[in-house]
């Protein structure tokens, strides 16, 4: 087993992989730290129904390197690190649970910071914060900063302004059609923005009774599910899952852009290619979806909604550049993101070594948050 693991370690490059047990709580989890060139390592804590630990630690092992990859895009000071807890999410979960989790991530003295991710929500976090500062997004009153998705979707939003101006010439959304694929937090929020600059917008959920009352709430033109693959529009935005585009979708697309919130929205990073060669412009996912981590990256450097703000509006410059290195080197935009973060993660490991105490700067406010709670 252990070869096994340092096997895939070598393999994606982790630095550090490490495994938390405590049978008195039902407690399996696994840290992964991928890379802290840049900073210490943040990512959510995944809990999920794994079939097995293999399962687990390849689920880890990705989702930290995809971590280390969306914060050196963002040109944030913060590596790449997830964190997984094996078991059910709806039967498993306890206050015993996530505070014994809790003190197991304290242990790593901030080279791990963790967050909410599929599974977890702000309660668990809550008892997280019982045990230990490093977890971000926790509730404003408690010194968090909060809902992340408006800044995801302001994101989303920025990222599209630069798509429509590479395509038609102007950042305009009037006489546009987007198609929004999932009314959920970011997807509702996007919808707002996108109406009230004067674009049409389509949007689909496979929770009708969500559609509706949010239909009813924003006012769009419902699509069924399955149908907004193939609807004509001018951006598709994926807001719900991840894999949707895939060889089924692909070539049903009927959009000039892609651009929305999702983890993961390639099934696999030749569909990239694929799209490049339909014509269609695509906004890599990890450039456009930063808001949400911009946003709790500050909780560890003095949280401020204006800074947020404006850091996440950076997102337009940051994806002017991949367009720009796309074009340049005639590759599609996700060969040129990575290249991209490839080169700053290689210039800045000169100046910078691996997590060191020195970054207490980053870390100073995450201890401060609870001084200001408790006052
Ligand atoms: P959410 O759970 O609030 O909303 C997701 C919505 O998608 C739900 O309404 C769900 O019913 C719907 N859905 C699921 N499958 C669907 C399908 N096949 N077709 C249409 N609708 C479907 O989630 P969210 O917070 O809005 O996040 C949306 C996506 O953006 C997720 O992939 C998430 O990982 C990603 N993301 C979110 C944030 C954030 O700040 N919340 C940040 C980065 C990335």
């Amino acid at each position: 087993m252990s070869t096994a693991v340092l096997a895939q370690m070598r393999e994606y490059d982790h630095e550090e992989v490490v495994f938390f047990q405590d049978k008195s709580v039902g407690l399996r989890a696994i840290v992964a730290i991928h890379d802290t060139t840049l900073g210490p390592a943040l990512g959510g804590t995944r809990m999920w129904h794994y079939a097995n630990e293999d399962e687990a630690l390849k689920d880890v092992l990705r989702l930290s390197r995809g971590m280390t990859y969306k914060a050196a895009a963002a040109g944030l000071n913060l590596g790449g690190g997830k964190a997984v807890i094996i078991g059910d999410p709806k039967k498993d979960k306890s206050e015993l649970l996530f505070r014994t989790y809790g003190r197991f991530l304290n242990s790593l003295n901030g080279r791990y910071i963790t967050a909410e991710d599929v599974g977890t929500d702000v309660n668990d976090m809550e008892y997280i914060f019982m045990e230990t500062d490093y977890v971000v997004g926790i509730e404003k009153t408690q010194g968090g900063s909060g809902n992340p998705a408006p800044f995801t979707s302001l994101g989303v939003f920025q990222a599209m302004k630069v798509c429509l101006h590479e395509v038609f010439g102007e950042e305009s959304f009037k006489n546009k059609t987007v198609a929004v694929q999932g009314v959920g937090q970011v997807g509702s929020n996007l919808i707002r923005r996108l109406k009230a600059a004067g674009a049409k917008v389509l949007a689909s959920d496979i929770d009708i009774e969500k559609l509706t009352k949010t239909q009813a709430e924003l006012g769009f033109e419902p699509v069924d599910a399955k149908a907004i693959y193939k609807t004509p529009c001018d951006i598709f935005a994926p807001c719900a899952m991840g894999g949707v585009v895939n060889n089924e979708t692909v070539n049903l697309l009927h959009c000039k852009i892609i651009a929305g919130s999702a983890n993961n929205q390639l099934e696999r990073p030749e569909h990239a290619k694929m799209l490049k060669e339909r014509g269609i412009l695509y906004a890599p996912d990890y450039v456009v979806n930063a808001g949400g981590l911009i946003n709790v990256y500050l909780e560890l450097e003095g949280y401020s909604r204006e800074r947020a703000e404006r850091m996440t509006r950076g997102i337009y410059y940051n994806l002017k550049k991949v367009l720009e290195i796309a074009k340049e080197k005639g590759i599609c935009t996700e060969d040129a993101t990575n290249l991209m973060v490839e080169e700053r993660l290689k210039k800045l490991a000169h100046t910078q070594t691996t997590f060191q105490p020195q970054r207490k700067t980053v870390l100073s406010h995450i201890h401060n948050r609870r001084k200001q709670y408790s006052l």
